[in-house]
């Protein structure tokens, strides 16, 4: 081998180790589109058929990034395989037989035992029992040796027996009443994050990470098979639904990428209503079972949180069109994404990508022990003139640096207000939550913050988010630019890792802000209220795009481009001078030799 084919073959191996190995974790709202970017990622290249690129008339350099984006993928597509939450939660449930099963179902739908079988019919029960006896010999298998794992059986088990089996169970059950399997599944996956059981809702703080290490074993699985025939191992877990779950796979593989899929709420429940046949109560249970109003205690880690999913995610899409126009925008989004997982550094940034990414370097500044939200304001242009985060004003200390011992003590004074200090009924409330004598930390290291507008709403008895000591992250960096000096923002446009409040709104819309990117799809009624009304509205845009560590481990070249492609196409660039002065170093020799010869010839003569 030449030392050029060497240094390509070397270059493979580098390029390999993004290429070959990607966990993709789709997030978002039922009826948002997880599955169909999912089914989208598992299929062949001529199948995903994403939108052509145009190849001439480009309006802008985004059109001829697309067309560096599809053509590399058209050459390195890969299928992804498909692990589907329910199919996981289906190994759960065959944990037990079908007399469990009947009874769950019956206390839940509230049915009765008997009715249950026989409209599920003998041979559902047969089937059930029989699976529950391969669920039981593949447990064996699996924990005598790890090598166990790549047994044909048990792929065959776990990627094409249980995902059959969760479409009889879910064409068997909602024959009851449409949704209920939705109802079921969600009670499982709850029970399972909670007890490590489907059928039991006991808490054992071990298991929160159960149904996250299920996902895991079969992502080894399809690793070890990956390493006798040399394939790729692409996975799409759909989908991830708790935020610890998240966490457990970000911990575990750099190459995994958590994508929130979010859609236009009437979009999602139009689909919700076709597609599931779910009516506007039970897709108002859906949604609340999803994004529970407020967790306590333990609910924290068992409960599915998809607003803190979106929250974590690594890549934002938007799936604003329906199946009708062939998902052109959902699929030019996934191209992106997953050209760059492959090939990092193969374009750069969109431009609101950009800005929204120093919002979110901006939000770890936040004092705030509640959330921390990051704010950016650019020009017209994108040019960001200020950026800010939710915290206290400047001198004043902020939540996370003040603690319950140092106010009872009267400690640290110029940390804490007159009011704090001096209310009686106030103290009263703070001694009777944390008690006297907590000490500066607590039990686990931290320091014993307090957030001072929890405190006063319960004393007042209301949710007022006047009380709050810090100021937003939109309205301080619309205030950096008053205190500092800057330009004018008028037409300006502003980037929030969250969504802007009704107070902000109106800030924006009274500096005559256009445009407002937010990454939280929940936005409350700042949009219909504040932003609705009035000939100068701002549009409002659901951000797509990366951020936080992602925006870094997709943009970030493995290599300059230039060495690449040198190595890749074993380019050879001549350096045209020194070939010059070769030449002519050449034709001197040969021009003194003639020379010689000339003046022998002339002597002879
Ligand atoms: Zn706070
Ligand atoms: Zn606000």
């Amino acid at each position: 081998m030449s030392n050029a084919s060497k240094s390509k073959s070397a270059l493979n191996k580098v390029f390999e180790e993004r290429r070959k190995f990607i966990v993709v974790g789709l997030t978002g709202r039922t009826g948002s589109g997880c599955t169909t970017a999912a089914r989208l990622l598992a299929s062949s290249f001529e199948s995903f058929c994403p939108p052509r690129p145009v190849s001439v008339n480009f309006e802008s350099d985004e059109d001829r990034k697309y067309k560096v984006l599809y053509e590399y993928l058209d050459k390195n597509w890969g299928r992804f395989h498909h692990i589907q939450l329910r199919d996981l939660i289906t190994t759960f449930v065959l944990e037990n037989d079908f007399g469990s099963f009947s009874a769950f179902l019956s206390s839940l739908a509230g049915l009765d035992v008997v009715d249950i079988r026989q409209k599920l019919g003998a041979g559902f029960e047969e089937d059930f029992n029989k699976l529950h006896e391969e669920r039981v010999q593949a447990k064996l298998m699996v924990e005598k040796s790890e090598g166990g794992l790549d047994e044909d059986f048990i792929y065959d088990f776990y990627f094409k027996k249980v995902p059959e089996f969760t479409q009889i169970i879910r064409k068997s059950v909602d024959i009851f009443s449409t949704g209920t399997f939705t109802k079921l599944y969600q009670s499982f996956a709850n029970n399972i994050r909670r007890s490590g059981l489907a059928y039991s809702d006991v808490f054992k703080p071990d298991n929160i990470y159960k149904l996250a290490q299920r996902a895991n074993k079969l992502i080894k699985l399809l690793r070890r098979r990956s390493l006798k025939n040399s394939e790729r191992v692409l996975v799409c877990l759909d989908a991830i639904r708790n935020p610890f779950e998240a966490s457990f796979f970000r911990e575990r593989y750099s190459s995994f990428y958590l994508m929130a899929i979010s859609a236009h709420d009437s979009d999602r429940k139009a689909r919700l209503r076709r597609d599931l046949n779910l009516t506007d109560v039970k897709i108002k249970a859906v949604d609340l079972r999803e994004n529970p109003e407020k967790l306590k205690g333990d609910e924290f880690f068992f409960s599915q949180d998809i607003p803190r999913c979106i929250q974590l995610a690594d890549v934002h899409i938007f799936n604003q069109e329906d199946a009708g126009s062939g998902y052109r925008e959902l699929k030019k989004q996934l191209v992106k994404y997953l050209a760059l997982m492959m090939h990092p550094g193969l374009v750069t940034p969109s431009r609101s990508e950009r800005c929204m990414q120093l919002a979110f370097d901006a939000k770890v500044n936040s004092g705030c022990i509640s959330r921390q939200v990051g704010a950016a304001v650019a020009d017209a242009n994108y040019s960001v003139k200020a950026i800010g985060w939710n915290d206290v004003a400047q001198g004043q200390t902020p939540c996370n640096l003040r603690n319950v011992e140092d106010l009872q003590k009267g400690e640290d004074r110029d940390a804490y207000s007159k009011y704090e200090k001096e209310n009686s009924e106030f103290r009263g409330l703070v001694d009777r939550i944390y008690g006297r004598g907590v000490g500066s930390s607590t039990s686990s290291g931290i320091p014993c913050s307090f957030c001072f507008k929890d405190i006063q709403n319960s004393l007042d008895g209301e949710k007022n988010q006047v009380h709050t000591r810090a100021l937003h992250a939109e309205e301080n960096a619309f205030i950096q630019i008053s205190k500092y000096g800057g330009q004018p923002l008028e037409g300006g446009v502003l980037f929030t890792t969250a969504s802007p409040c009704e107070l902000c709104s109106k800030k924006a819309y009274q500096i005559g802000i256009t445009k407002i990117f937010y990454i939280d799809p929940y936005p409350g009624i700042a949009k219909d209220q504040i932003l609705r009304i009035g000939g100068r509205q701002p549009d409002l845009c659901l951000f797509t795009g990366a951020v936080g560590r992602a925006y870094q481990q997709l943009f970030d070249p493995i290599m300059p481009y230039k060495e690449e492609l040198k190595i890749s196409e074993m380019l050879n660039v001549p350096n045209v001078k020194s070939e010059l002065r070769a030449r002519i170093k050449e034709l001197e020799y040969k021009n003194g030799r003639l020379q010689g010869e000339l003046d022998r010839l002339k002597e002879d003569l």
